[in-house]
């Protein structure tokens, strides 16, 4: 931890989302700019590390970088003390430079390309995951002395959006097999990992995959590998929903350590939680950059004569001899379409509504503008949102409701921090959205409590693993009954 995060602005207390959107968007244009742009909240992020310690307080988090790896928000939560997940070079590097311990990292990757290997082994990031023979030949030539997870695969009782069980972990009958293996080739397992899949369908996916996992533990410790680290990897939700919460997520987990992995058998648990921590803290700020009035169906019907008989537009054209043309008497407003263009979409921040399962849902931002729309802000037209490549798979919304909205009009879309900056790229030349970085100042000093004494980066600099300690103080300051017995990441 060398230095305060930069670009952070710091209030005294969050103002309405609106007035943030509406004060950038006034910035970007005396700048001469219509670019869309993040709001990244880094309350949001520390509100639900609290949330974490308070509902799972067994279970230390190691943030997945893979679902975002925006830099101020990586370095905000190492400075928070939880550990982090990381899959490749690039990842390890990244934290690595931010001054991490390296025992705060899983490399839970266990497809490991060799040179990626042989950078773990040189910074000494030896807890990693393996499922497969191959991997262990890999680890024995490269990195003889890492600590190895044996990933299993979730419970196939249930399902997943992404569920990883083809491309993942090794089934529960052939874990003996890969122990006895590590075993014969002298290298160390030391736990179990899984992860029930991102998105999962239903809470017992996590129970079920714990009880596989102590199955697993049990061949581990039969074998005499000195069993310590149940990793139970990601899929808690980044949103809500009545039938998959966090708070429901954490009474099963819990209700299930319980049984298998009781405090008293005196195994660390960690997790890889990705989505539940990045969702809420970023807000997406497009604005619409052209627009088009169309008639419902309008692709359909512009000029084919068959569709003047069976498309819904029917009676907005006729026939003039030969001719198709447009009816000259006005089109009632129902039957028209809105189509916006906005300046970012599903090859940038997007991606998430085809790669990730999003549905995306637009607030309109209250601008004097949209106050004096005809009819009003309140009334709803049918509309489509498309994004600003010349693709025309880019869209965002095939289906929506919103108000009339002009050229320049901005809209924003909360919860979109999970997969969307490390997917996006800059196709057609579409640049990504820009990111402006918000906290209150409550959470600000609670993980900076003196940021003008150099002191405290200082000891931290000096003693590494007084720094994994210091964070865990640090975290102390969050009002939760986190358990540092259990839970410190040096293991
Ligand atoms: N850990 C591993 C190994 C993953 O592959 C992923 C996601 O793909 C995660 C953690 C994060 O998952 P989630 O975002 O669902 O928490």
């Amino acid at each position: 931890m060398s230095s305060l995060p930069v670009n952070v602005e710091i209030y005294k207390k969050i103002p309405p989302m609106d007035d943030i959107v509406l004060d950038k968007c006034s910035l970007l244009q005396t700048m001469g700019r219509d670019d869309a742009f993040f709001l990244v909240s880094l309350g949001d992020i520390y509100q639900r590390l609290s949330q974490w310690r308070n509902l799972l307080p067994r279970v230390f988090p190691f943030y997945a970088l893979k679902c975002n790896n925006d830099p101020e928000v990586t370095k905000f939560l190492a400075d928070t003390g939880i550990g982090f997940d990381c899959a490749s070079k690039a990842e390890l590097v990244q934290i690595l430079d931010l001054g991490v311990h390296p025992s705060r990292i899983v490399y839970a990757n266990p497809c490991k390309p060799c040179s990626h290997l042989q950078f773990a082994a040189n910074n000494d990031v030896d807890l990693m995951t393996f499922d497969d023979i191959h991997e262990l030949i890999k680890v024995k030539q490269y990195f003889p002395k890492a600590r190895l997870l044996l990933r299993i695969q979730s419970n196939k009782l249930h399902k997943a959006k992404h569920n990883f069980n083809k491309k993942f972990g090794c089934a529960l009958r052939s874990a003996k097999r890969l122990l006895v293996q590590a075993k014969h080739m002298h290298l160390s397992v030391v736990g179990v990992s899984f992860h029930v899949g991102s998105l999962p369908e239903d809470v017992t996916s996590f129970s079920t995959t714990i009880c596989d996992a102590s199955l697993a533990f049990k061949l581990g410790e039969d074998l005499g590998f000195d069993m310590t680290i149940l990793d139970i990897g990601g899929g808690f939700p980044g949103v809500d929903t009545e039938h998959m919460s966090f708070e429901k997520v954490a009474a099963v987990v819990n209700t299930a350590l319980d049984t298998y992995f009781p405090e008293s058998r005196g195994v660390h648990i960690i997790a890889e939680p990705g989505r539940y921590l990045a969702t809420p803290a970023f807000t997406l700020a497009v604005s619409v950059i052209a627009k088009r009035v169309v008639q419902e169906n309008f692709e359909e019907c512009s000029g084919c004569h068959a569709c003047l008989d069976v498309c819904e537009c029917h009676g907005a054209f006729e026939s003039v001899g030969d001719d198709v043309v447009r009816k000259e008497e006005p089109i009632r407003d129902e039957a028209m379409v809105r189509m916006y263009y906005v300046n970012d979409g599903i090859y940038g921040s997007f991606n998430n509504v085809f790669t990730d399962h999003a549905i995306v849902h637009p607030c309109v931002l209250k601008s004097s503008k949209a106050s004096s729309q005809p009819g009003g802000p309140s009334k709803l037209h049918r509309s489509i949102l498309w994004g600003p490549t010349c693709d025309g798979l880019d869209c965002v919304m095939r289906e929506c409701l919103l108000p009339d909205l002009e050229v320049g009009q901005s809209l924003y879309f909360r919860d979109m921090g999970a997969y969307t900056v490390t997917l996006s790229c800059d196709f057609n030349g579409i640049p990504r959205p820009l990111r402006f970085y918000i906290c209150d100042d409550t959470t600000w000093s609670a993980i900076y409590p003196n940021p003008n004494q150099d002191s405290y980066f200082k000891c931290v600099k000096a003693d590494l693993r007084k720094d994994c300690l210091h964070q865990l103080d640090c975290l102390e300051s969050i009002p939760a009954t986190w358990s540092h017995t259990t839970s410190v990441p040096i293991m």
